[in-house]
């Protein structure tokens, strides 16, 4: 699904994409060449290695052998320190889409206590980052977690990025709370859902956003503004084709 979108949106703004497929028992040095060859590729801004790869790919060296000026989805070592250190560099494009969100909001985010419920590379340790970085006081929560509801229930702004169905209930979320569901959850009967219980918190909530149509779009958005800038900012070397 995201896959697709990601396309469809490139060629609705007059980008090139194009997918490359592979079969799922393909070598890692065949991977590795293909990321090589489009990092040399004058024609190409941005490069994206979805996730999740197979497991004999090794998804850590496949992502650090994308160059670093054309890792528009900011999963890149080097991307993930400068973005630690509140640096100008590709931030992961979900992240990037909530603090959009959050700015949108017109809320100023100096003091508030985000609570961020998950710490993948993608989604929770990155939007962490982001939050402290716009002087958040930032709690980060994991399935180790003891006493979740209590921590979920002092945050100001709650980000659920964990991956169950309906898992944030009214009763965790305080008033007037600003609820970021990334979740994307298929449940049996084929609809989408996200981690929050949508219909109750959003009495409770502030501000919050649906699944779908939520964090998704801004996620691509994000993206695509990312790429734009790879456009914008990378240089060539002089002798290179
Ligand atoms: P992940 O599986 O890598 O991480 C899930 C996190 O949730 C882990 O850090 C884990 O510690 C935590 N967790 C699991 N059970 C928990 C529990 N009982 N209590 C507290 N924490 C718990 O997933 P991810 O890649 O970060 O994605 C999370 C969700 O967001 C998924 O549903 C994914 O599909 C969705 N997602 C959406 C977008 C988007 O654009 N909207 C982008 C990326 C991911």
């Amino acid at each position: 699904m995201y896959v697709n979108r990601k396309h469809r949106t490139c060629l609705e703004l007059g980008m090139l994409s194009e997918l490359r497929k592979f079969p799922g028992n393909v070598s890692y040095s065949r991977i590795i060449q293909e990321i090589k060859s489009l990092n040399n590729d004058r024609k190409v801004h941005g490069i994206l290695v979805q996730l999740p790869l197979p497991e004999h790919l090794n998804h850590k060296k496949v992502l650090e052998t994308v160059d670093p000026k054309k890792d528009v989805d900011g999963l890149h070592p080097y991307n993930h320190g400068k973005n630690l250190l509140g640096k100008d560099c590709f931030r992961p494009a979900t992240p990037r889409g909530i603090m959009t969100l959050l700015e949108r909001t017109k809320t100023r985010l100096e003091g508030k206590h985000a609570v961020v419920i998950g710490r993948s590379n993608i989604v929770g340790k990155p939007i962490a980052v982001m939050l402290l970085n716009s002087d958040c006081t930032v709690t980060i929560c994991h399935s180790k977690t003891r006493n979740l509801p209590s921590l979920c229930r002092q945050a100001d702004i709650l980000v659920a990025a964990v991956g169950k169905p309906h898992f944030i209930k009214a009763n965790m979320v305080k008033k007037g709370a600003i609820v970021i569901d990334v979740g994307i959850n298929r449940l049996k009967d084929g609809k989408i859902t996200g981690d929050v219980d949508f219909e109750n918190v959003r009495k409770k909530a502030s501000w919050i956003t649906p699944v779908p149509k939520g964090v998704g779009p801004m996620t691509i958005a994000s993206l695509m503004e990312n790429t734009v800038k790879a456009c914008k900012e990378i240089e060539w070397p002089k002798n290179s084709d």
